[in-house]
């Protein structure tokens, strides 16, 4: 399959008068056409971070990129124009939040809303042939198209988001970031929405980067799974060989052992025994190391070892084969 998103060694910071704050360091991954891939980890391993560089959503006075580069179908994103990548936003890439409402104007109809997001990209198309788009949009996420004359507050929490993905895919983008887009939504509408993502990547042949705490949402539909700790990819590989337990890194690890039990009402992560450290303050060597029970000498002082084999690559002094 052809390589759609390249990112090489991206660093991302945000800079205030009090503290510099490194929220992504150094990350590399890339994404197929049609592909999934999941970052996966604790709140402050820099995952939204990551997502608004690639959008070059940042805030704008204390955001910066300061290294790397994200390539979209070989092209140089951090090279181009700030309007050419505003025409990108909703053409070639749209993002969904966690929350529906926040993406969702309460005076509009869902109807109008779509219209605006297709009128942004509009190639001379005719009222009429608009409209017949914004009924099949809201067909194709499972939504009458009756509907259309509904207001946000008139749908329930799992159908707002299914009127956010057809905002976002009204352009037919090529990357959709989901920044966890089920969190909000019980488990049921949750199972639901990311049935819905899967078919969708199938029919539009989008490539989808989803952000999660919830590695049973990664099981459903990831490709590829990127765990980040502390603004770094720890451990990377095909979710079968996440899944089947080949040789973790052990953040990855006590993830997993903190899989919640989907039969109690606990959809997030149960915190690991410790805390992600501060982004403006990181410990020298791995940054786990601090809560890692492995944890010997050199991991306080030496960047971890890379591992890598076929794919799989995990940062853990632990593989270094002496
Ligand atoms: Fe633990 Fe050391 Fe591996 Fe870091 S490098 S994960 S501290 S064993």
């Amino acid at each position: 399959a052809a390589k759609l998103l390249e990112i090489k060694d991206l660093h991302i910071g945000y800079f205030t008068e009090k503290e510099n704050v490194k929220a992504v360091n150094g990350i590399s991954f890339d994404l197929n056409q049609e592909e999934t891939i999941g970052l996966v980890g604790e709140t402050g391993a820099g995952k939204t971070t990551t997502a608004l560089g690639i959008m070059q959503l940042l805030p704008e006075r204390t955001g910066k990129i300061t290294g790397g580069s994200i390539l979209l179908k070989g092209e140089n994103l951090l090279g181009i124009s700030k309007n050419d990548m505003r025409l990108n936003r909703g053409s070639k890439i749209s993002m969904i939040f966690q929350d529906p409402m926040t993406s969702l104007n309460p005076t509009m109809t869902v109807g109008q809303q779509i219209r605006e997001s297709l009128d942004i990209h509009n190639k001379g198309q005719k009222k009429a042939e608009l409209e017949k788009r914004v009924d099949k949009l809201l067909e194709l996420v499972g939504i009458p198209a009756g509907r259309k004359y509904d207001y946000p507050h008139q749908f329930s929490g799992g159908m707002k988001q299914r009127v956010v993905i057809s905002i976002a895919l009204a352009c037919e983008p090529e990357l959709l970031i989901a920044d966890e887009p089920t969190t909000a939504l019980d488990v049921t509408i949750q199972a639901q929405v990311l049935a819905l993502m899967e078919s969708l990547k199938k029919e539009l042949k989008t490539s989808i980067i989803i952000i999660t705490h919830d590695l049973g949402v990664v099981a459903e539909i990831c490709d590829k799974v990127a765990i980040m700790y502390a603004g770094e990819i720890v451990e990377q590989g095909t979710a079968g060989d996440i899944f089947a337990g080949k040789s973790h890194h052990p953040y990855t690890i006590g993830l997993f052992a903190s899989i919640p039990d989907l039969t109690k009402d606990t959809k997030r992560l149960q915190p690991i025994e410790g805390l992600m450290p501060d982004a403006a303050n990181l410990p020298a060597g791995c940054k786990f190391h601090p809560r890692c029970k492995c944890s010997m000498e050199k991991c306080k002082t030496e960047a971890p070892y890379r591992y890598e084999q076929d794919g799989h690559v995990i940062a853990c002094h632990l593989l270094k084969q002496e």
